[in-house]
């Protein structure tokens, strides 16, 4: 049985962006707006949409994937606007990857990372200075692609790199080759699920709480830690339960369980497998006919999943609803109004990250990318 189709809310009208009154047109409208100022651009525009971005915008989209993937593969284009339907670190990230001619455009700037906004660069360069003080020597950083391109840089001015979620744990293998700890930003889940994943017991991971004195630890417990993790979680991958997962087995014996490792520790251990957005769709896209999933992920990836294989039984492990909301914020009405603006020769919302930063964050991408 396919789960029931989300509620979703509302589009706020202004919230936080420059909205004018076109945004408000009913969807059909916006659609029809959209294959025009598409078709006008032709191949100047590039438009990429995130897994969990929802189906009438994903609908326009030339790439579908993950945030990395699809900065790759818009740099890859010769397009000269990049629209990226997703939220505002992947747009930072596209343009720390795009060519010297490409402009990114984030159809709402209000469209951010409840993750990502947990790890502000000034809270981590104090961690950074109380991690010396403290004498918690040879660290190495390393952040999760779902981060600011400020926190990016940083990682790549200290000698670190980024991590996405099906790399996490060949990066902090790398990180541990060269120095005696890792200062894992900004996902404690992500973090503490790749610690233990190589073997790291719980008591040599300890989280760092950025509100308190050297993050709420003394200098023993530093001192014996591998792993430093953020105090930071997504909202949408937290919410779900361990006892989600016993209720569904429950109601649907023998049903495999697979859930995103931005889920707790408790989630993932008890689930038959994690993994990253495209391990997910790559696993219920290999699975026999007929196999029953409950998956722990955004919902809008977990309805299309089960729309594109009705020969699979997929339900969302979390019964209610689990949205990114703030990756909904792009509606058909945003994306409309940023194509039309950029075929009139406007530039609305570009999302630029200034010289200095791009060459750090870079850095710090590139060291993950040449990784074997
Ligand atoms: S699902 Fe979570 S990590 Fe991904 S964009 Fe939304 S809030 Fe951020």
């Amino acid at each position: 049985m396919a789960p029931e189709s989300v509620a979703v809310p509302e589009l706020e009208k202004g919230v936080g962006c420059d909205i004018d009154s076109s945004l408000l047109a009913s969807d059909g409208f916006s659609e029809e707006r959209i294959a025009r100022a598409k078709a006008l651009l032709g191949s100047r525009v590039v438009i990429l949409g995130h897994h969990y971005q929802r189906d009438e915008v994903v609908k326009f989209a030339d790439f579908r994937g993950d945030s990395l993937k699809l900065c790759q593969q818009a740099a890859g284009t010769r397009a000269e606007y990049i629209v990226f339907c997703g939220v505002h670190f992947m747009a930072e990230s596209a343009d720390v990857l795009r060519q010297a001619h490409q402009v990114v455009v984030l159809p709402d700037l209000a469209a951010g990372c409840s993750m990502a906004d947990m790890a502000e660069i000034g809270q981590v360069e104090t961690c950074w200075e109380e991690l010396r003080f403290a004498g918690a020597s040879g660290v190495i950083p390393i952040t999760y692609m779902n981060s600011s391109a400020a926190i990016k840089a940083f990682v790549g001015r200290h000698g670190g790199s980024v991590c996405t979620s099906s790399n996490a744990a060949r990066v902090m293998r790398w990180a541990f080759a060269r120095g005696e700890r890792v200062l894992f930003l900004p996902d404690e889940h992500l973090g503490r699920n790749t610690g233990w994943q190589l073997g790291l017991p719980l008591d040599q991971m300890a989280v760092w709480d950025p509100s308190r004195e050297c993050g709420g630890h003394d200098e023993a417990t530093l001192a014996r830690a591998k792993v430093i993790l953020w105090k930071g979680y997504c909202s949408v991958h937290q919410r779900f339960q361990p006892e989600q997962v016993d209720a569904v087995r429950r109601r649907t014996p023998g049903i495999r369980v697979i859930v995103h490792p931005e889920c707790r520790f408790e989630v993932v251990r008890k689930s038959d497998q994690a993994g990253s957005t495209d391990g997910i769709i790559r696993a219920v896209r290999e699975a026999k006919p007929g196999t029953a999933w409950a998956i722990g992920t955004e919902i809008h990836l977990v309805n299309r999943l089960a729309h594109e294989h009705p020969e699979q039984t997929i339900v969302s492990l979390d019964p209610h609803v689990c949205v990114c909301t703030t990756m909904f914020r792009i509606s058909p009405q945003h994306l409309a109004w940023a194509l039309e603006n950029l075929a009139e020769g406007h530039v609305v919302n570009r999302i630029q990250v200034d010289d200095e930063a791009r060459r750090w964050a870079r850095l710090a991408l590139e060291t993950m990318l040449a990784l074997p």
